[in-house]
């Protein structure tokens, strides 16, 4: 999660959500027909041709196809505000292990996450300006590292999914690239 421009991104100057193409989603749907026109159907089953599934923050520096070397076809991304283990990532899981056939769970957070400067005051900020308390923990943290193990005994102890013996957990370096894996203990 971050609200700072990209180095190869937008210019400062341009507004958020538009540049000198237009409007931001028309771009992508622009995007998506040359993407269609060059597009062969590659035959593949819904099944991951890895069996694993990546959990991952939704923070736009990270390109998890890159950085980990996966192709199309090759694994499940579940992604979210922090990479957070919720009841809906358990969900996902627990539909790719059980009926897609995934066996393997990676899990990532990163460094310069924007869940480390929120804090549960976000939820009782919301509370007052809307009047509705939400019903989701904001799962901000302070320490990446102890954060990813928490993720990775949620997955462990989930009783829903099949396959818990083979889970690991990473931070992504948003300035290197490189993946540190935490020690579960
Ligand atoms: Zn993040």
């Amino acid at each position: 999660m971050s609200t700072s421009a990209s180095p190869s991104g937008h210019s400062p100057a341009e507004p958020i959500g538009e540049s000198a193409a237009g409007p931001v989603i028309e771009r992508l749907v622009e995007a998506n027909a040359r993407y269609a026109a060059d597009f062969t159907d590659p035959g593949m089953d819904a099944r991951p041709v890895l069996g694993v599934a990546v959990v991952a923050c939704m923070d736009a520096r990270l390109d998890l196809h890159s950085a980990l070397g996966l192709q199309l076809g090759d694994c499940h991304t579940i992604r979210n505000a922090g990479g957070v283990v919720t009841d809906d990532v358990i969900r996902s899981l627990t539909i790719s292990q059980r009926a897609l056939g995934t066996r393997s769970v990676v899990l990532i957070h990163h460094t310069g996450c924007g869940l480390e400067s929120l804090t549960e005051e976000f939820r009782q900020d919301l509370e007052k300006e809307v009047g509705q308390r939400p019903t989701w923990a904001v799962e901000s943290f302070r320490d990446v590292d102890q954060d990813v193990r928490q993720s990775m005994q949620r997955v462990r102890t989930s009783p829903f999914l099949l396959h818990t013996d083979d889970i690991r957990g990473f931070v992504f370096d948003v300035t290197t690239g490189r993946l540190r894996e935490i020690d579960p203990a």
